[in-house]
């Protein structure tokens, strides 16, 4: 009998696929990048296509071939784009280094990654210039000018001559989907960064999953602004998914403010803008002062990479009718693992249950396997309650760190990955993020979310930011500190918070004290740093 398996043709996943598609489907459509003091720079997916064949052929002469490590270090921009590509096309590796990170940390990253060429902007030379010496295996540093008047360090080369020099790459070479197109390392907050790989085939599934309706929804008619920094997490792989469905691209080039994503957004009509939430918090001061800015063609703030206040969430739908779309992902995830999307029969219900579900983490994409698991390793049940960390498997989440043997122990033997998260999952399949397990507080037995504590305390109208940390107890073991930041000409006394908090928490769960201070810090990727808040209260002594 003749066999009936396996009579579809063998066509690899790769991001060619895209880029060929594009280039002949969509050349005329817009990118864009913001100059400062210029405004918004203007090329096309015709540009694009000619400079990213450019690129690969520079990078040729220059003796990068398969499996070569190209780094990146920059801003998000047209450039940046290209640099997304032209590695992978030509069977190299886009390695995009994290600009926020300590010298210490990006000397690691680049040395472990043996990266052989770096793609830098001018503006962020100057955090490599003093460890220059230190990157190793670094043949070649590239140096793109995004701002006016920028200068090409003495050794290295200005990218824009190189393209002007080089023969386009005619022809790619052919590759296997499991090859690796892409890297980036965790913003670790303990040990050294880790690195995840992304394969051609696992961003090419993350394209067509963020494409779904029920996802992102990108599509060609998409005007999107690029906020979320293309060295954190391939940008959520949203340039990827832009360039697969040709949709206007919009770079927020050197350290975009709030003012300046709300001025692109109202010029431009943006129809999709992701953010981590204290962007977003910032935003929202803004409007209130200047309500002359109009940001409803907004159809998706996709949010994450912390908490979103349900407040936040309501606010932006009703007073200026932009939708966030809560989601929840990592480095190691390429990086989606959930979408809040309101079930039909849901989104139907009254206002108070629609936003409580909106300010969950949503449910996993279609293509990500979650459960969540106790200390003993027992799966837990989806009821709203029961707590576990997360762990998740699927076709665009790491089997392996890149040459870290120490931490096969965040991988099971059952095939998962443990992604160090704890959540509930309620009956209907939505996650609830309760914290990372190092920031969960246990107090006298009972565990305390800090991501809930503050984002109650960040509903409060006077309160900007918000974030609770663990301090020593003698009696409770740990107990909450609440670090709280006024809205700028507030006075706020910390009892406000207190009473405001009583009726809506278990008594054990109420913070011991309200601290004001000044702001949250933040970490590489816009989160609140706990752990720098840990160190400053580190002899806080506990009211009662
Ligand atoms: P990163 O790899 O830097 O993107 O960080 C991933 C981590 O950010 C996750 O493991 C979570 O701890 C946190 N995170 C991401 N999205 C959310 C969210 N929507 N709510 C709460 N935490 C989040």
């Amino acid at each position: 009998m003749a066999g009936v398996d396996d009579l579809m043709m063998h066509y690899p996943l790769t991001i060619r696929h895209f880029f060929e598609r594009t280039r002949r489907l969509f050349p005329k459509k817009t990118l864009a990048t913001r100059v400062p003091g210029v405004g918004l720079v203007r090329s096309t997916y015709a540009d694009f296509a000619e400079r990213t064949a450019r690129l690969a052929g520079a990078l040729e002469t220059l003796g990068i071939g398969k499996g070569d490590r190209v780094g990146t270090f920059a801003w998000n921009s047209h450039r940046h784009l290209e640099a997304y590509f032209a590695p992978p096309l030509m069977g190299a590796v886009l390695h995009t280094v994290n600009i926020r990170l300590s010298a210490q940390d990006i000397a690691y990253i680049v040395n472990h990654a043996a990266d052989r060429v770096l793609i830098v902007d001018a503006s962020c030379w100057p955090t490599l210039e003093p460890i220059r010496k230190q990157l190793e295996t670094v043949e070649h540093v590239i140096v793109m000018k995004d701002t006016p008047g920028a200068q090409i360090p003495p050794g290295a080369l200005d990218y824009e001559e190189l393209l002007a020099g080089a023969q386009p790459m005619e022809a790619w070479p052919t590759l296997e989907e499991t090859d690796a197109a892409g890297m980036c390392y965790t913003s670790g907050t303990t040990g050294h960064p880790k690195g995840a790989v992304y394969t051609h085939r696992a961003i090419f599934l993350h394209s067509l999953a963020s494409s779904m309706t029920d996802v992102l929804g990108i599509g060609e008619r998409d005007v999107i602004l690029h906020i979320v920094p293309m060295f954190h997490a391939n940008a959520w792989c949203v340039p990827f998914a832009g360039v697969m469905n040709g949709a206007t691209q919009i770079f927020g080039g050197p350290n975009p403010q709030p003012r300046d994503i709300i001025e692109i957004v109202h010029n431009e009509r943006v129809t999709v803008v992701g953010a981590v939430p204290t962007v977003w918090i910032a935003i929202d001061a803004i409007l209130e002062q200047e309500p002359q800015w109009d940001i409803s063609s907004i159809r998706c703030i996709p949010i994450g990479g912390s908490a979103a206040p349900r407040t936040l969430i309501e606010k932006f739908d009703k007073k200026y009718g932009a939708s966030m779309l809560h989601a929840w992902g990592m480095t190691e995830m390429t990086p989606l693992g959930t979408v809040c999307r309101l079930k039909s029969y849901l989104d139907a219900g009254p206002d108070d249950q629609r936003y409580a579900y909106r300010a969950k983490q949503g449910y996993p994409v279609a293509g990500v396997d979650l459960r969540i698991v106790d200390d003993e390793g027992r799966e837990q049940p989806w009821d709203g309650q029961s707590m576990g960390e997360i762990q998740v498997r699927g076709p665009w989440v790491i089997r392996s760190y890149y040459d870290t043997p120490e931490s096969g122990d965040r991988f099971t033997d059952d095939g998962w990955f443990k992604t160090g998260d704890v959540a509930a999952i309620d009956p209907e399949g939505y996650v609830i993020i309760t914290d990372r397990t190092k920031d969960l507080i246990k107090s006298g037995g009972e565990w305390i979310s800090s991501i809930d504590v503050e984002t109650m305390i960040m509903g409060h109208p006077k309160v900007l930011e918000a974030a609770v940390i663990a301090v020593p107890h003698p009696r409770w073991v740990e107990r909450p500190l609440a670090c709280v930041v006024p809205k700028p000409g507030v006075t706020l006394e910390p009892v406000e918070i207190l009473d405001y908090l009583r009726p809506k928490l278990a008594k054990w769960a109420l913070p011991d004290e309200v601290v004001l201070i000044e702001a949250v810090p933040k970490t590489s990727v816009g989160k609140f740093d706990k752990k720098v808040l840990r160190e400053r209260f580190k002899g806080w002594t506990p009211a009662n």
